[in-house]
C-alpha cells in the first residue's frame, strides 16, 4: 500500500535493503547491517540526537514464513507483471474490441454458467479488484521466463518469436533447457540487439508463478488432446478456493491464447466436515478416509453419498450419516428386485399391453416415472445431483415400494400369468425398471448394471452405453389429469389405512384382508369412488369395500364376509361354491382355470 501511494504521488521507488536483509551500502550509519539487528540501534540513534518523543514493546500481529515461521520483510524488487488494464503498453480505449485483460475477463465471466450461481459474482469482484499479474517468482528452479537481456546495452529482449523459437525447444527438450543450454543455443542463429548489435546475452533467471502454470493447462491440455478434448472445457470443478488460483489463472490465460474463458460452466463443492459440521482433523479423530468408506460400505455407498449432500457449502461426513446412506440405498436397490423378480418370464416385445389397455394404475404409475425422470433429467443439467438423488429417492420409497409394488403384489400373484392384468403391472414395471436403472446409472453405477443386465428384452450390454429414458408422453394435460385423480385416490387411502392400523392395534382384524371397509363420504367423492369401484379392494388391500354418500367422511372397518380363499387370503363369500377348487375364490377359480389350461395346451 505504500508502495502504490507513493507511485501516486510520484515519489521515487527506493528500496534500501538488499536480498540478504541487510541495508545497502549507501544507507547512512546502518549499511551492511541486518535490519532486525538494525532495529534497536536506529531507536537508539534517535534517542541518542534527540529526536525519540516515546518508544515501548507492543504486541501486534506480523507477516512470517508458513513454513519456518520466520518473519519475513517485503522490499519493492523488479518483477514481471501482466497488465490488467494495458495491452501492449496502452491503456484501454473506451468501445474497443481488444479488451485488455481485465475487461476482457469481466465480459467473459458474464458468459460463463456458475454453479453456484453466486460464482459469477464473486469472480467479477475478483477481477475488479485484482492488482496487475506479477508472475516472476525468484527461484532456482521451474518454468522459465523466456526473455533475455543484452550484456552489451542491458536491452531486454521480449519478443514473441524468441518465445517461440524457445517453446519449440522445450517441446523437444522440456523446460530444463533453459538450464542445460547457453544463450547462444536458446536464441536462434545470428541473433542480435536490435539496440547495440551486441551478441551476447544474459537469460532471465526468474521463473512463473505456479499459477501460470496450472492457468495455461486449459491450453496445453484441452488442444494438444484434440481428438478427445476441445477447446473451452465444458466444466471445471474445484473447491471454492480456486477462484483466487486456478479458475482465475485459468481465466487469463484462456483470453490471452483464444481471447475467451476457457471454460463454458465452472462448479465448486464446499470441505467436508464432520456430523456436527466441524472441520475434519487427524487429531480430533473425525476423520472419514474415502478409502476407509470404500473398504466398509463399497464405492456406491461414497457416491451416493456425494449425490445426496449439498456440495455447494460444507458437507457433513460420519458413520451415522454414511449409516443413513446405507439405508437409502437399500431401499433403492430393493425397487429394483421387486421390479426385476416380477419380470420373470416377462418378454417385452411379446407380453407387453399396450398404454390405452392397462390398467388405469399401472399407467398413473408409468405417468409418475415420467415427472420422476423429468426431474432427474434437470437435477443432472443443473448439476444439482441432491435433486436427481431426492427424486429417485422420493419415487422408490414413496410412489413404488408404499403405494404401488404394495397394490399391485396381488395382482402380479394372484392373477393368471397371462392374463391382461398381471402383464399389464409388467408392462409397468418393466418400463419403471428399465428407466430406473438408465436414472440410477450415474449415482449407482455398479448396481443399475447389475440390474441392467438382469432386465429381459433386448438392451446394449451395459446402462453406461444406453441413453437416458426420452420423454414420450406429449398429452400432458391427460397426464396431470391422471396424476391428481391418483392423489386424491391415494389421500383417501392414507385415510383408510389409518382405520385398519387402529382396527389392527385394536385386535379386531389381523391382516388387513380380513377387513371389509365402510366409506361415508359426501357426493361428488362418492361419485368419484364409483368410478373406481372394483380396483379400490385392491387399492385398499382389503377383500371388500363399500361406499355410501353421506355426511361427514367416515372410515369404518368390519370384518370382511364370507370365508378366506386359500389361495389368495382374500376372504369371499362364493369359497366353496366351485366344484373343482372347493377351498379358493371366483377370482382364483378362473386363475386357477386357466392355468391349466394353459398347461395342458
Ligand atoms: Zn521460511
Ligand atoms: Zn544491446
Ligand atoms: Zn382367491
Amino acid at each position: 500500500d505504500d508502495f502504490h501511494i507513493g507511485k501516486a504521488y510520484g515519489l521515487e521507488i527506493y528500496n534500501p535493503v538488499d536480498a540478504a536483509g541487510r541495508f545497502i551500502a549507501e544507507v547512512e550509519h546502518f549499511g551492511g547491517m541486518n535490519i532486525f539487528d538494525a532495529n534497536p540501534k536506529i531507536v537508539e540513534f534517535l534517542d541518542e540526537s534527540g529526536m525519540l518523543l516515546h518508544s515501548e514493546k507492543y504486541q501486534h500481529r506480523y507477516p512470517h514464513c508458513w513454513r519456518c515461521k520466520n518473519p519475513v520483510i517485503f522490499r519493492a524488487t523488479p518483477q514481471w507483471f501482466i497488465s490488467m488494464d494495458e495491452k501492449f503498453g496502452v491503456p484501454a480505449s473506451a468501445g474497443s474490441d481488444d479488451k485488455p485483460l481485465r475487461a476482457a475477463a469481466l465480459a467473459e465471466i458474464g458468459k460463463v454458467k456458475w454453479h453456484p450461481a453466486w460464482g459469477e459474482g464473486r469472480m467479477a469482484n475478483m477481477f475488479k479488484g485484482r492488482p496487475d499479474w506479477c508472475v516472476s517468482r525468484q527461484r532456482s528452479w521451474g518454468v522459465p521466463i523466456p526473455v533475455f537481456y543484452c550484456c552489451g546495452c542491458e536491452e531486454t529482449v521480449a519478443d514473441p518469436k524468441i518465445v517461440d523459437h524457445v517453446a519449440d525447444i522445450f517441446a523437444k527438450e522440456t523446460a530444463d533447457a533453459w538450464y542445460a543450454r547457453p544463450e547462444s543455443e536458446l536464441l536462434p542463429e545470428g541473433f542480435t540487439c536490435t539496440k547495440c548489435g551486441g551478441s551476447d546475452f544474459r537469460k532471465e533467471t526468474d521463473i512463473l508463478d505456479v499459477w501460470f502454470d496450472s492457468g495455461s493447462s486449459c491450453v496445453a491440455v484441452l488442444e494438444t488432446r484434440g481428438e478427445t478434448l476441445r477447446f473451452p472445457a465444458d466444466v471445471y470443478l474445484e473447491g471454492g478456493d480456486q477462484y483466487r488460483g486456478w479458475f482465475n489463472s485459468s481465466m487469463s490465460c484462456g483470453i490471452a491464447a483464444h481471447g475467451s474463458a476457457p471454460y463454458r460452466q465452472v462448479i465448486t463443492h464446499g470441505w467436508v466436515v464432520d456430523g456436527e459440521g466441524k472441520k475434519q482433523s487427524k487429531s480430533l479423530g473425525n476423520v472419514t478416509a474415502p478409502q476407509e468408506i470404500i473398504d466398509k460400505s463399497g464405492a456406491e455407498i461414497l457416491r451416493l453419498w456425494a449425490a445426496a449432500v449439498d456440495y455447494t457449502e460444507d458437507v457433513r461426513c460420519s458413520d451415522e450419516i454414511l449409516s443413513r446412506v446405507v439405508d437409502a440405498y437399500r431401499k433403492m436397490r430393493n425397487t429394483l428386485r421387486y421390479a426385476l423378480g416380477n419380470l420373470d418370464g416377462f418378454d417385452p416385445a411379446a407380453d407387453s399391453v399396450a398404454e390405452a389397455e392397462m390398467l388405469e394404475i399401472d399407467r398413473w404409475a408409468l405417468a409418475s416415472l415420467e415427472i420422476v425422470a423429468a426431474k432427474v433429467l434437470k437435477g443432472y443439467t443443473d448439476y444439482d445431483f441432491q435433486a436427481a438423488y431426492g427424486a429417485l429417492y422420493n419415487f422408490c420409497t414413496v410412489t413404488l415400494s408404499a403405494r404401488y409394488f404394495d397394490i399391485i403384489k396381488d395382482r402380479l400373484y394372484i392373477f393368471a400369468p397371462r392374463s391382461i392384468e398381471r402383464r399389464s403391472a409388467q408392462t409397468a414395471l418393466y418400463g419403471i425398471a428399465d428407466s430406473l436403472c438408465r436414472l440410477m446409472a450415474p449415482l449407482l453405477a455398479f448396481t443399475s448394471d447389475e440390474a441392467w443386465e438382469n432386465l429381459p428384452g433386448e438392451r446394449e450390454a451395459s446402462v453406461h452405453m444406453a441413453e437416458f429414458p426420452a420423454a414420450t408422453r406429449l398429452d400432458e394435460a391427460a397426464e396431470s389429469e391422471l396424476l391428481s385423480r391418483w392423489e386424491r385416490i391415494f389421500a383417501i387411502r392414507d385415510e383408510v389405512l389409518k382405520a385398519l392400523e387402529a382396527a389392527r392395534n385394536e385386535k379386531q382384524i389381523g391382516s388387513s384382508l380380513e377387513a371389509k371397509v365402510i366409506l361415508t363420504t359426501d357426493k361428488p367423492t362418492t361419485m368419484f369412488l364409483m368410478e373406481h369401484f372394483t380396483e379400490l379392494r385392491y387399492i385398499f388391500i382389503v377383500s371388500q369395500v363399500e361406499v355410501h354418500e353421506g355426511e361427514p367422511f367416515a372410515v369404518k372397518i368390519e370384518k370382511a364376509d364370507g370365508e378366506k380363499c386359500e389361495r389368495c387370503w382374500n376372504y369371499s363369500t362364493r369359497v366353496g361354491e366351485f366344484e373343482n377348487y372347493p377351498t379358493v375364490c371366483e377370482r382364483c377359480s378362473e386363475a386357477l382355470k386357466e392355468i391349466e389350461t394353459a398347461a395342458a395346451a
